[in-house]
């Protein structure tokens, strides 16, 4: 069924990435996991590369490449389980670069968005704060106008790649009377005076770095706001379908990966002088997880599909982050199972991919909040609509 997505250039293009990955950043995860820090270098290499331009338009340096594309390079980042190095690699491409992209003007473009591609500067995205998490339009950060420049005050956490990266695509308030009529978003570069960040200590995404940002009198010129003024929160609304569809590829990957580990281990490990894939239990534990798995995995591509073609498939992206990281936390907790003892030992991949894991139901919006926006789609008849 796959096929009916992946042309044999997508395959040779899996093909040459999983070689890129094996040579150029394997050797590295286990160092990268214990410092927290990604070497500057691998960005590089990345760019020159083109992956983390699959997306974007040639005139800044990009392939301009369908979906599919982006699909395969989450899938194989996962595969190489280290959830945090593949959370900064798509939090650079798909949380910060899709606002360059979508709402910067041409000069922003020029300045962030072509070397966010080549690899040379680093984003992040900065809605979470410390009072306003799933209430994003609770948030505090404000941006005042004065003459031709904005000053931005407030506070960000949980910012994935916010204490090493050079720009930072800020939600603030500039009409805080107006609520969530009232957010816009800015791209600030991190070495602005004023700015400051301490990175989190966290139970897995080791590879990345989270920080949390202080912004005291932040001074940025006017024109580094992005889209149009008091409408950021229908652009982050819009994105959120992306980077739920991406968390939800993330989370088929990370499964798939988890069952292809325990299927070889299972034919090679021996308890009572048979070996594990013949005791019936197992077999049928596996064969439940296998299915869930492909099932999210199918329906993950056909969204993906059809936002490829330009629908706004809002209510389908949210199903897909919340079925299949809840898929993907039972597939990697049973198959963690599997491997008895082993299965707790750093020495095997299931406890990082179980640490890695967890996040899945909590980041770019959490299980309750995605059940509670569809039960308005689908109860109360909301219609959310793409930004004008
Ligand atoms: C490692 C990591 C990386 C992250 N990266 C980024 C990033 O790059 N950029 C960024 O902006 N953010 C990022 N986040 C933030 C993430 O999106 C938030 O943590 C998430 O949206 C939840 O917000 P919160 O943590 O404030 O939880 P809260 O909003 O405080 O929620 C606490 C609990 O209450 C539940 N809850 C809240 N409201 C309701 C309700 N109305 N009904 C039912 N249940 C409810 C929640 O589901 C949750 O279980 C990251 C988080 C982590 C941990």
């Amino acid at each position: 069924m796959s096929s009916m997505y992946f042309t044999e250039e997508h395959q040779m293009f899996r093909q040459s990435l999983k070689n890129f990955l094996q040579k150029e950043v394997v050797p590295h995860i286990e160092k990268w996991e214990k410092t927290g820090e990604i070497e500057s270098f691998i960005w590089k290499k990345f760019g020159e590369m083109g992956y983390l331009g699959i997306a974007y338009p040639e005139q800044y340096g990009g392939l301009n490449l369908d979906l599919f594309y982006t699909v395969i390079l989450l899938e194989e980042l996962q595969k190489i389980n280290s959830g945090g190095f593949a959370a900064s690699i798509w939090a650079h491409c798909y949380l910060a670069m899709t606002y360059l992209n979508k709402e910067g003007s041409h000069e922003i473009k020029k300045q962030y968005l072509a070397p966010s591609i080549s690899g040379k500067k680093i984003g992040c995205l900065c809605i979470t704060e410390p009072f306003a998490g799933s209430d994003v339009a609770g948030m505090r950060t404000t941006a005042v106008k004065k003459d031709d420049t904005y000053i931005i005050n407030g506070s960000k956490t949980f910012i994935t790649n916010g204490f090493y990266c050079d720009y930072m695509v800020v939600a603030a308030k500039t009409s805080p009377e107006l609520g969530n009529k009232g957010i816009s978003i800015f791209v600030v570069d991190k070495d602005t005076p004023g700015i400051s960040a301490s990175k989190l200590n966290k139970l897995g995404w080791r590879a990345s770095n989270t920080a949390e940002i202080a912004f005291d009198n932040v001074t940025v010129p006017a024109s580094n706001l992005m889209g149009k003024l008091n409408k950021g929160f229908s652009h982050i609304m819009q994105h959120f379908a992306l980077e739920r569809l991406v968390m939800g590829v993330n989370a088929h990957a990370r499964a798939e990966f988890a069952l292809d580990y325990v299927l070889k281990y299972m034919a090679e490990r021996k308890t009572f002088g048979k070996y594990l894939d013949k005791y019936q239990a197992l077999r049928h534990k596996f064969s439940d997880m296998y299915s869930f798995m492909e099932i999210c995995k199918e329906y993950n591509y056909t969204v993906a599909n059809r936002m490829n073609k330009g629908e706004y498939v809002v209510k389908e992206a949210t199903i897909s982050k919340l079925q299949s990281t809840k898929m993907a936390d039972e597939v990697v907790y049973g198959c963690l199972q599997f491997l008895g003892g082993y299965g707790y030992m750093e020495d095997y991949p299931m406890a990082r991919l179980f640490r890695d894991s967890r996040l899945g139901p909590i980041g770019g919006g959490t299980s309750e909040i995605l059940r509670e926006i569809i039960a308005k789609m689908i109860i109360d008849k909301k219609d959310y609509k793409p930004t004008t």
